[in-house]
């Protein structure tokens, strides 16, 4: 209850206090700080993928100014030695303005990183986006297959997309979905969620698709786990994956010990008001239990 109110009252907090709330699911605002997370993060066994902060831009110019981010961010992954993996969110480089604005702009930072062996992730957002996100993937893998995008478990068509990926080898991140979506295009009960979640876990591997498994649900980890075990997958055809921050250390370190790749994505950048209030609205428990402790509320 105290933590439901804490993030109904969250638009009227000072920024300040946001930040210090949602400092644990950022690395920080630049570069240096990102890298630094990774390189701590890779001590522990852990694998990495970096995200520029920002979505939804409304000027060409502030797509293309996210593309140079995305460029000079290359270039500082390959002298840094860090983990050579990236995402991006396509609406930052200018998908809701145009698709040859995001085609242009992404094509750049996907030729640039394959050229230096990294591999992009284009994170998949609400469903405007679906089937052009799907489609500047298709367009872009053939050339350049260091490049991986993500399908949401909570679609309906979840599945017809990943058969037609998976079956020429493509690489997914498989993620519920954060967005809020239409019943009359998503399932919206937990339970039918994961279920076609481990329907698309279950195709991925089983076509021998390299699948990244998005979740911070016990459940589907336990599930996949045997989904894994049950098809007899090999361990590099696969990666459990969690959100910076978010409190499932012990369970991820179990994971790698017992042999398994976990990835945390690190996203940094100045643009951290909105995606911290989005996690903040998915764990309301994280921001009661740092204000309790700031202020010893009882
Ligand atoms: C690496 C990664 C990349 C993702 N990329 C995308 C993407 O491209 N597109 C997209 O739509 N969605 C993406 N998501 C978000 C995803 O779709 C879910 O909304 C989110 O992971 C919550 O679902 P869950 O499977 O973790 O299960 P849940 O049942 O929601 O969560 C399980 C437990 O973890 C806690 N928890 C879950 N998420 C958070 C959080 N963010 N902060 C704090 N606590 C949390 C919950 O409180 C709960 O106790 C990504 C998630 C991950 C892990």
């Amino acid at each position: 209850m105290f933590n439901k109110l804490v993030v109904l009252l969250m638009p009227l907090a000072p920024k300040f206090l946001v930040r210090i709330i949602s400092n644990r699911y950022i690395s920080g605002e630049d570069t240096a700080s990102a890298v630094a997370k990774c390189q701590a993060l890779r001590s522990k066994g852990y694998l990495t993928t970096m995200d520029i902060l920002g979505e939804s831009v409304i000027t060409e110019a502030q797509a293309n100014e996210a593309r140079e981010d995305y460029l000079t961010l290359i270039s500082e992954v390959v002298t840094s030695g860090i983990e050579k993996n990236i995402s991006l969110k396509p609406t930052a480089l200018g998908l809701g303005l145009s698709e040859d604005l995001a085609f242009s702009n992404i094509s750049m930072i996907v030729k640039k990183a394959y050229e230096a062996g990294i591999f992009i992730r284009i994170d998949m957002e609400d469903s405007p986006y679906t089937s052009k996100t799907i489609g500047l993937y298709e367009r872009l893998v053939k050339d350049y297959p260091l490049l991986g995008t993500v399908i949401q478990a909570y679609m309906h068509r979840a599945l017809d997309d990943v058969k037609l990926i998976a079956a020429h080898g493509g690489n997914l991140r498989i993620c519920k979905g954060i967005y809020k979506e239409s019943e009359q295009i998503a399932y919206q009960g937990q339970d039918e969620v994961r279920q076609n979640f481990l329907h698309l876990v279950r195709e991925m591997l089983s076509q021998g698709a390299y699948v990244g498994i998005a979740t911070h649900d016990l459940y589907l980890i336990d599930e996949s786990l045997k989904l894994i075990s049950e098809l007899n997958i090999s361990a590099d055809k696969y990666e459990f994956q969690a959100l910076l921050g978010v409190p499932i250390v012990h369970r991820l370190e179990e994971l790698i010990q017992a042999g398994h790749r976990v990835r945390i994505y690190v996203p940094f950048g100045s643009d951290w008001y909105a995606y911290s209030s989005r996690r903040l609205k998915e764990n309301p428990d994280i921001a009661g239990y740092i204000l309790k402790n700031m202020f010893r509320f009882k």
